[in-house]
């Protein structure tokens, strides 16, 4: 029997504007028959309670979905053509529970489980950056610790929020402590502004990480950087976690906790592409909050970043 390779609906065949919103117009795969016929799913985590300052990101995977809707399939910069060799579908959101933050990261957790055991590489549309943890802690079961590449203006290694554990500021702190990073295989990219002590990247640092703070960034392409990111973080399983805060709010404003300074869109790009070869078993592309944005620029970034991330997985066929 030939593979099936669900194809994005095309801009002939229903205008862009119409239909039902689907993550770059795709079928919304429910069951789990033909789950187990699919290489990858978007997924939506519709989750901010874990956010400090402003909410929203509730709203960023149906926005993400709507802004979505121009992306066609093959990327005519690097010639990824991921429809013709991987079936890609979008299988909807998880139902969390809003009112309560450790009951959700468990129903989190237990959607991931199940999409794993699928055999489906996971592409997540956040939610805030709390949603990152079960993620990771569903990954751990399938493929052992991961190396990590984490984009964010922020380390999110806090010990806790307002006492809390479990925040989007604590997120790799955890990860660590549970001992779901192979931390020798970790870069962070774009980290900036103020921290509560002056030593705040450094128990990044003290883990193995490797911090690229943003102003390593400024004014240059980040392509060189790329070379040695991938030689750290090769070796095996990587996850890629994007926060769209790593972007300077000039690009990305409909976002929690904006800081000045940040990457452009054009770095964010070169950042992804330059992922590719690694052995990437996931990805997310979380913070973005529609509310704060009100051009749709951010979540139509949000579309593209992750349509990018789907050409630099294994198996993506290039022309
Ligand atoms: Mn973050
Ligand atoms: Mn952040």
């Amino acid at each position: 029997m030939d593979k099936i390779l669900h194809q994005p609906l095309g801009g002939n065949e229903m205008p862009r504007f119409g239909g039902i919103a689907t993550m770059m117009r795709l079928p919304h795969i429910q069951t789990s028959e033909q789950q187990r016929e699919l290489d990858v799913g978007f997924i939506g985590v519709p989750l901010d309670i874990g956010t400090s300052l402003r909410s929203g990101t509730r709203f960023g995977p149906r926005e993400i979905r709507a802004q979505s809707v121009m992306i066609r399939p093959y990327n005519m910069a690097t010639g990824a053509a991921p429809f013709d060799s991987l079936n890609v579908a979008d299988i909807g959101d998880v139902p969390i529970n809003t009112f309560n933050m450790l009951d959700a990261v468990r129903i989190i957790e237990a959607f991931y489980d199940n999409v794993l055991e699928h055999g489906i590489i996971p592409l997540t549309l956040g939610g805030d950056h709390t949603i990152t943890l079960p993620i990771l802690r569903a990954l751990k079961k399938k493929h052992g610790k991961v190396g990590l590449v984490h984009i964010d203006a922020h380390a999110d290694v806090n010990d806790h929020m307002f006492g809390e554990k479990i925040a989007h500021g604590t997120t790799f702190r955890r990860a660590v402590e549970e001992d779901l990073l192979d931390c020798d295989r970790v870069v962070q990219i774009g980290l900036r502004a103020q921290g509560y002590t002056a030593e705040d990247f450094n128990w990044s640092r003290k883990q193995g990480f490797r911090v690229v703070q943003a102003e390593e960034c400024w004014h240059k392409s980040l392509t060189p950087l790329m070379e040695e990111v991938r030689a750290k973080v090769d070796g095996g399983p990587v996850y890629l976690s994007f926060d769209i805060d790593g972007i300077d709010p000039a690009w990305a404003p409909g976002t929690g906790t904006p800081e000045i300074g940040g990457l452009t869109t054009i770095q964010a790009i070169e950042i992804i592409r330059g992922c590719q070869g690694l052995q990437l078993i996931g990805g997310d592309l979380v913070e973005v909050s529609p509310p704060y944005d009100t051009t749709g620029n951010t979540s139509l970034l949000g579309a593209n970043l992750l349509y990018e991330m789907l050409c630099v997985l294994p198996g993506v066929q290039h022309r």
